[in-house]
């Protein structure tokens, strides 16, 4: 079975074009949310709607959100930040370009702890 790691790398090495983007949820195993990039310029942005997001947190536990990068470095820009400040969970996001994933993690988050440090496990010390 493949692990959360490899399924975000292989769907977003499938968007080269536009930034794809979703939810990464726990529930015995990580799995993905995705949904619609909104983003009036998806190529560089990546921007979920609220129905979208109160949609999947009714039935799923959701970990952090994720996007990737298509053409840029992992780097997490202040728009990146500032999302998931207001969204309150972490940011996970994956380059196409350098094959690296980051992670930035706002100070107020509704995340289980013990799903964040076991995610922070299976993405960056594998
Ligand atoms: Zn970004």
């Amino acid at each position: 079975m493949k692990n959360i790691k490899e399924i975000i790398k292989e769907i977003s090495e499938k968007s080269i074009n536009q930034e794809i983007c979703g939810f990464i949820c726990f529930n015995d195993n990580f799995y993905v949310k995705q949904v619609s990039n909104r983003a009036s310029n998806p190529d560089v942005y990546f921007h979920m709607s609220t129905i979208d997001y109160l949609d999947i947190k009714k039935n799923n536990n959701i970990v952090a959100i994720f996007h990737n990068h298509p053409t840029y470095t992992e780097s997490q820009s202040v728009f990146d930040k500032t999302m998931a400040e207001n969204i309150c969970l972490p940011s996970i996001v994956y380059s196409n370009l350098t094959k690296n994933f980051s992670i930035f993690i706002p100070d107020s988050i509704t995340s289980d702890v013990k799903d964040l440090e076991r995610l922070k496990g299976v993405i960056f010390n594998d």
